[in-house]
């Protein structure tokens, strides 16, 4: 198909509009992972569900780990740090009093990176500040340090699958990505071979103005190629694991299915009708069930593939954290398995670092690995690990549905999926 060279075809995300959740993009994660911090950021991690708001406060949720900080660091502060920390807590305690007037979402992200000045009647100035509001549930995390703390939102975005729709019809063909329960639409801009715009003549599946009544079989078969052929190069430039196709006659959406290359074919977790006109929010609220059963169905099937491994005497399974810490390091992890919510703190080796961690929560004299002896303290030793596996190539399993939660019957349940 003619329009479909890469550099006549460029994929970009429209801008968002109405959302009660916030869509964290990949270059906003590495925008944040780069920002270096003039005196040092708070990285805020705050359930906001409402049966978590009603069992503590955020408010006391965060001077508790405000406390924690202090106790931990403040030795190491000279007068300006503290001075200006206590200024960033309280404006902080202001803007978390106020979020919690108008809770949304299920997660407040908030990263706070105060610049050098010293603050002055009260107010403090920011090199960087930044709220999201995410759609899924992640543990408490407050931490001020040299880096923002990325761990949670990468892990989030590594257990939910991004998801691909295609709204189609015989006049034009829409674009949206589905992530962690929020939606955006894609700008696709095809161009004919000399790189002047599509027409009436040449439309988007490269099927020009025909006549009605001509309309036959082979011409159909030539439109659900065409137009299969645009989703493949769009599947494969936006990376979609998952796929969703929707027209507005649900046969259409079920036909196309067939004439999908069979790599795309295992993608399609639904057919669906949707009108053309479709909004953001008519879209989200129908894709979300769909990839939600998608979802609950994987990690079923990722838990119940690791038992029958962990049973077999040379299967490709381990379970609990010593084992998991140990094949991290070794690179062997294909799927990492864990229970939502299951935080614990570790050390991270500060010469090799290699990653240490038991159920004994005590802090080991030396590096296991290489006898270093200085050894630094990670607060989520867990999501620490995730992030080694989503490195190495591994994905990321979080075990969250009830029925898999059945599964494995525990709340700090580890295990994982081995290559080998
Ligand atoms: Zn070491």
């Amino acid at each position: 198909m003619k329009h479909l060279d890469d550099d006549l075809m460029q994929v970009t995300l429209k801008p968002g509009t109405d959302r009660g959740y916030d869509f964290v993009s990949d270059s906003e994660i590495v925008a944040l992972k780069q920002f270096q911090p003039p005196v040092g950021i708070m990285s805020i991690y705050l359930d906001v569900r409402p049966e978590t708001l009603a069992e503590t406060p955020v408010l006391t949720r965060f001077k508790d780990a405000v406390k924690a900080i202090r106790t931990h660091q403040e030795a190491q502060w000279n007068h300006d740090d503290k001075v200006r920390f206590n200024m960033l807590v309280e404006a902080l305690e202001d803007d978390l009093r106020e979020e919690a007037l108008t809770p949304h979402g299920r997660t407040l992200v908030l990263f706070a990176a105060p610049s050098r000045i010293r603050p002055k009647r009260g107010k403090v100035d920011y090199a960087l500040f930044k709220t999201y509001y995410l759609p899924d549930a992640v543990p408490d995390l407050i931490e001020w340090g040299q880096t923002p703390v990325l761990t949670p939102l990468l892990v989030l975005r590594d257990a939910h699958p991004q998801t691909g729709l295609m709204l189609f019809n015989r006049e034009e063909g829409r674009f949206f990505l589905y992530h962690l329960g929020e939606v955006e639409e894609y700008n696709i801009g095809i161009k004919n071979e000399d790189g002047s715009a599509l027409s009436k003549a040449s439309p988007w599946h490269g099927y020009g103005e025909h006549n009605h009544q001509q309309w036959q079989k082979e011409h159909q078969a030539r439109y659900f190629r065409n137009v299969a052929a645009v989703l493949s190069k769009v599947a494969q430039k936006t990376k979609w694991e998952w796929i969703v196709l929707a027209s507005p006659d649900i046969q259409e959406a079920k036909h196309l299915y067939n004439y999908l290359p069979d790599m795309l074919k295992e993608r399609v977790i639904g057919e669906i009708a949707l009108p053309m006109a479709a909004t953001i929010t008519e879209i989200r609220d129908t894709v979300k069930p769909i990839v939600d059963a998608a979802e609950a169905e994987e990690e079923k099937a990722t838990v119940q593939f690791w038992q029958q491994e962990l049973a077999k005497p040379d299967g490709l399974a381990v379970s609990g954290v010593a084992d998991v810490v140990e094949m991290t390091q070794e690179y062997r992890i294909e799927t990492l398995i864990y229970s939502e919510g299951f935080i614990q703190p570790g050390w991270q080796c500060s010469d090799c670092g290699s990653l240490v961690a038991d159920i004994l929560t005590e802090k080991p004299s030396k590096c296991p690995y290489c006898d270093a002896s200085y050894l630094l303290e990670k607060s989520d030793i867990i999501g620490e690990l995730a992030l080694k596996v989503m490195h190495a190539g591994g994905t990321i399993e979080v075990v969250q549905h009830a029925e898999t939660k059945a599964l494995v019957d525990t709340e700090t349940f580890i295990g994982a999926v081995l290559r080998y």
